[in-house]
């Protein structure tokens, strides 16, 4: 008999790659279920009511992805023609292949976003017509904010920015929406209920499919109109699905049990970030690292990023690259502390090849 080593792969390119846990796989295998689009799938509506409990709404609509939770929430917000207002680094402008221009026909309005992910009041105010009943415009229509904030590092935002946002949001009669794929991470970093970065908000999606660990699925709250809105919405864009409960029984498996752990993420996140500020040729601030995202850079004339990436790759540990050579990791429920010092050992390795 041959014995050979296996070494996992230590998988930090994202917290998608969360597999379901064996109570979510119990749970699906038992799932009273129906016909979802009729309304009478039992699981689907028992997690869009616990979903809409813990989010603070008075209702909420189960969606296959973020992408689509969010062109929802935007279409059901706006007219065609409006104007919404998203910062230049969120996943919507970025990397929902621009699905609110060409489905929702609205007008994406990039704002600059500050490093810790916020837009700030004066920047969303510059980016509205002085005038906007002047017909030459296009009306304001919604503003929306990501949190935690996934190309600014994972930052959280805290309640009281969102509060500014929906004051200013309020006097230009404009809704606002959190893309919150993150927002528990948001809330566990802040060490407040999620209710309070919610309750600033008209509507809020969250991803069951990260790291919470669900398989699949995505949540959006709001109001019980606006709600119906989105139901409509999610058909028209072939979001509707019948038996809903295999998905919803493991995202309330995700509500239930996986919040909480999240803060082993953020250890484990600030151990990586610690460990990789004490090796010489990697650039990195870890006071930045608030949730389970770590940004670095490769400063070393040996290797590029994508070099540094398919090396660290053949190391047997997984990282992706965010744009202009910034490099992440993202902390999962699959990542332990013992990963993390086995990925700083072979960062180490690679870079100091003493
Ligand atoms: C992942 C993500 C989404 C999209 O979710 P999918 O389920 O991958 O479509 C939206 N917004 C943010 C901030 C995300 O990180």
């Amino acid at each position: 008999m041959t014995s050979t080593i296996v070494r996992t792969t230590v998988e930090l390119r994202s917290d998608t790659f969360t597999r379901p846990t064996p109570e979510m796989m119990a749970a699906i295998a038992r799932a009273p279920l129906g016909d979802d689009v009729y309304g009478e799938d039992p699981t689907a509506n028992e997690l869009e009511e616990r979903a809409a409990e813990l989010l603070g709404k008075p209702a909420a609509c189960l969606l296959p992805s973020g992408t689509m939770a969010n062109l929802a929430a935007i279409t059901a917000h706006c007219p065609r023609g409006s104007k919404v207002l998203v910062g230049d680094q969120s996943d919507i402008y970025v990397y929902e292949a621009g699905g609110a221009s060409v489905c929702s026909g609205v007008v994406l309005e990039p704002v600059r976003t500050e490093p810790d992910g916020r837009l700030p009041v004066h920047r969303l105010a510059a980016a509205l017509p002085e005038d906007p009943d002047d017909p030459q415009f296009a009306p304001p229509g919604l503003i929306s904010v990501e949190n935690s904030h996934n190309r600014c590092g994972g930052v959280p935002l805290s309640g009281a920015y969102l509060a500014e946002v929906a004051e200013f949001g309020r006097r230009q009669g404009m809704a606002v929406h959190l893309d919150g794929a993150r927002l528990f991470n948001a809330a566990v970093a802040l060490g407040v209920p999620v209710t309070e970065l919610t309750r600033h908000a008209d509507s809020v999606q969250v991803c069951l499919s990260k790291g919470l660990s669900a398989p699949v699925g995505s949540v959006v709250a709001g109001d019980r109109e606006f709600v119906d809105r989105v139901r409509r919405i999610r058909k028209m864009l072939g979001g509707g699905m019948r038996q809903a409960g295999v998905i919803a029984a493991a995202g309330i498996v995700a509500l239930d049990t996986m919040v909480g752990r999240l803060a082993e993420d953020h250890a484990n996140a600030r151990r990586l970030a610690d460990g990789l500020a004490g090796i010489a040729g990697i650039e990195i601030d870890p006071a930045r690292v608030r949730t389970n995202i770590v940004m670095f850079r490769v400063v070393d004339d040996r290797f590029s990023h994508e070099s540094f990436i398919a090396r660290l790759a053949d190391a047997g540990v997984r990282l992706a690259e965010l744009g202009r050579g910034q490099l992440r990791a993202v902390t999962h429920r699959h990542v332990t502390a013992e990963d993390v010092d086995r990925v700083l050992t072979e960062v180490a390795a690679l870079l100091d090849p003493a």
